[in-house]
């Protein structure tokens, strides 16, 4: 695998290419956040219990949005008391090596690589960030942080008076959302940067993915952008994923590690060669 990886980072380096990388939740188990679509992302609203896929919807949103809310300020919670890791740190190493040269792409909602140092400029949150909201009715088409002053909650809370003073639009003072993408919705520009990241992967050089099972479309699409233009993939994941394959094919490596143990790899063999 060493010298597959050296090969690839030693052809890369002998051009002026872009390099683009695409984390997912694998990249966050390693800071104790849970995948969320796991048991951990069941909530408990009356005597039902749902499934992650029932409560980030749009639909659920409607129905129930002072829940919704509550799973979303307790899940805001796990994610403010994460570190960084490794694996974010070596990313800032990649992003400080290749200037503006790099992308990163994160379907991560809890904001720890912009907490690690990348640069929010070249960084796509494709899913959003958990700790920012936005106006229902679009009022502005803006996000804005949560207000300092909200807590986080844990299971079995409900909003308080203060949070239903705090969880209004800054412009309108109609009802906020979350900054995320539900599952019944669709990526866009404006929110989800769905255009610049399918950009991001056409003026790639290489692709590194790591600690992503491809289960949602955008990435997906950014690894069959990459493979169609004949462009090397790596893809470190624990397991193999829908991307081993293309990864391997593709003139790149399928690595089984974790993305810490893989990214560190990945930069140490950088530092190296270049
Ligand atoms: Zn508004």
């Amino acid at each position: 695998m060493e010298d597959k990886l050296k090969e690839i980072v030693e052809s890369f380096l002998s051009t002026q290419s872009r390099i683009t990388f695409l984390t997912g939740a694998g990249i966050s188990a390693e800071s104790n956040i849970p995948t969320f679509r796991g048991p951990e992302g069941y909530w408990k609203v009356g005597s039902n219990n749902f499934h992650p896929q029932e409560m980030a919807t749009y639909q659920m949103f409607r129905q129930r949005p002072e829940e919704v809310w509550t799973w979303y300020l307790y899940r805001m919670g796990v994610c403010k008391k994460a570190m960084p890791n490794s694996g974010h740190l070596a990313l800032v190493a990649f992003e400080q090596m290749f200037g503006d040269r790099f992308t990163l792409i994160t379907q991560n909602v809890d904001s720890l690589h912009l907490h690690a140092g990348n640069s929010p400029e070249r960084t796509r949150q494709i899913h959003g960030n958990i700790f920012f909201m936005r106006c229902v009715s679009e009022c502005r088409n803006s996000v804005y942080p949560l207000p300092s002053e909200i807590e986080a909650k844990k299971r079995g809370d409900s909003l308080t008076e203060k949070d239903r003073s705090l969880l209004k639009c800054p412009d309108c003072a109609g009802p906020v959302r979350p900054h995320v993408l539900w599952f019944d919705e669709s990526y866009n520009e404006h929110h989800y940067r769905l255009y610049s990241s399918l950009q991001a992967a056409s003026e790639t050089g290489l692709l590194v993915v790591a600690g992503t099972s491809g289960a949602t479309n955008l990435p997906n699409q950014i690894v069959s952008e990459v493979f169609r233009n004949s462009k090397p993939i790596i893809d470190i994941n624990i397991e193999q994923s829908p991307f081993s394959i293309p990864a391997a094919k593709s003139g790149g490596l399928f690595m089984k590690e974790t993305s810490t143990s893989g990214l560190n790899k990945l930069l140490k063999t950088f530092q190296e060669l270049i």
